[in-house]
């Protein structure tokens, strides 16, 4: 039987709305609205236009964008002066530094001076550190919206067997500490990962972020398991992800397409992380 389809698209679109009437209610009680700052450092055309699907989808619920756009050759002072600027401006509930950065530029150092309260791409050293303790903070957008889309699909993650295949900082690790919080029993598989189809197979759900179309095939998904595909592959007939999506729809009990199932949710959830932002730093919850 075909397995059952997570549809990100509406999830999102479901939390958007939910999302807009928290905005209207933070301007309410507030006099303003929660703001989101990006800063785009070069004219990469991926990172370009992600950001402007960024701006929209802020305006369409209410958030105020604020767009700082500097020149490929920017220096690294230059860019930590705007930092500390926006970590700085009561009006920026939260600050995300689109990565990758060019040339020299630190990917990993630059952003990691956004303040913990204002990263609401949960990508910092210390976001990072309280998700590892289990302490409240911003948690990184995609592995945050996958957690969303597992809970609308009603898939129970406490003492199930999660398999996370991928352990980048971005991703991979982030996602296997939501799940461990979550109390499923997980496992991280990688590049030297030993019989990987073997250890995929024991799943009950299995999560796929790896950059290889369609690695993961039916042999890998245990019957009735539920197959989260987080792989953005672009090739000639279109975007693939990392699943073999019509072999694995076969077997697995639900699944997420490419595109439309948690590409959605990524932006989604940085729009939930500057209303939570703007939440904490008006004294309305804890992040940290
Ligand atoms: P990444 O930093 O390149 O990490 C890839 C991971 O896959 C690494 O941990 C690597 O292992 C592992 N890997 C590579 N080849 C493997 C193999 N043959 N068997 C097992 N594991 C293997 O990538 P990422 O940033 O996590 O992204 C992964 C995919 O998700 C990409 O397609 C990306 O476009 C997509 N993505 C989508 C979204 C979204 O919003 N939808 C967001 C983020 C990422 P090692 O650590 O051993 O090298």
């Amino acid at each position: 039987m075909s397995a059952r389809l997570i549809d990100g698209r509406a999830v999102a679109a479901t939390l958007r709305a939910e999302l807009a009437s928290d905005v209207a209610a933070f301007i309410a009680r507030h006099g303003r609205p929660p703001g989101l700052a990006t800063v785009l450092v070069g004219e990469d055309p991926g990172s370009t236009v992600y950001v402007g699907m960024k701006h929209r989808e802020c305006e369409a619920i209410g958030i105020a964008s604020f767009d700082h756009r500097l020149a490929a050759d920017t220096s690294e002072s230059e860019l930590v002066e705007l930092i500390e600027r926006l970590n700085a401006d009561p009006a920026v509930s939260g600050v995300l530094i689109q990565l990758p950065l060019p040339g020299e530029l630190d990917g990993v150092k630059l952003p990691g001076l956004v303040d913990v309260a204002k990263d609401v791409d949960g990508l910092t050293a210390l976001s990072a550190g309280l998700l590892a303790l289990g302490r409240p903070g911003l948690r990184p957008c995609t592995p945050s919206g996958v957690m969303i889309l597992l809970e609308s699909a009603g898939v129970l993650l406490e003492g199930a067997q999660a398999v996370v295949v991928g352990r980048s900082n971005l991703f991979g690790k982030p996602m296997a500490q939501l799940l461990l919080g979550a109390n499923a029993t997980v496992t991280m598989c990688h590049s030297r990962t030993r019989d990987l189809a073997a250890v995929c197979a024991r799943a009950d759900v299995l999560i796929a972020a790896v950059g290889h179309p369609k690695m993961v095939t039916a042999d890998w998904v245990k019957p009735g398991a539920t197959v989260i595909d987080v792989g953005v592959n672009r090739l000639e007939g279109g975007l693939v992800g990392d699943v073999d999506f019509e072999a694995v729809r076969e077997r697995a009990g639900a699944i997420t397409p490419v595109p439309g199932g948690v590409g959605p949710m990524t932006i989604a959830c940085l729009l939930r992380n500057t209303v939570l932002a703007a939440q904490a730093a008006a004294g309305e919850l804890r992040l940290a």
